[in-house]
């Protein structure tokens, strides 16, 4: 689970990024229509994968 949860996350990570970095909105305002759900993807991916990584005994 945790090594898919990561995968995930990664992932989501790159996918902005790459995005991100040929898109100027999502440099240096509000994200555009394409970056937004990838934006929302990785913060809410990273969210989890943070919390699992917190609640990790
Ligand atoms: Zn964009």
């Amino acid at each position: 689970m945790a090594d898919s949860l990561h995968t995930r996350y990664m992932a989501a990570s790159d996918t902005w990024r790459a995005h991100r970095k040929g898109c100027e909105p999502c440099q240096t305002k509000q994200p555009c229509e394409t970056g937004a759900p990838l934006l929302e993807r990785f913060v809410r991916l990273q969210d989890a994968y943070l919390t699992h990584l917190r609640n990790r005994p």
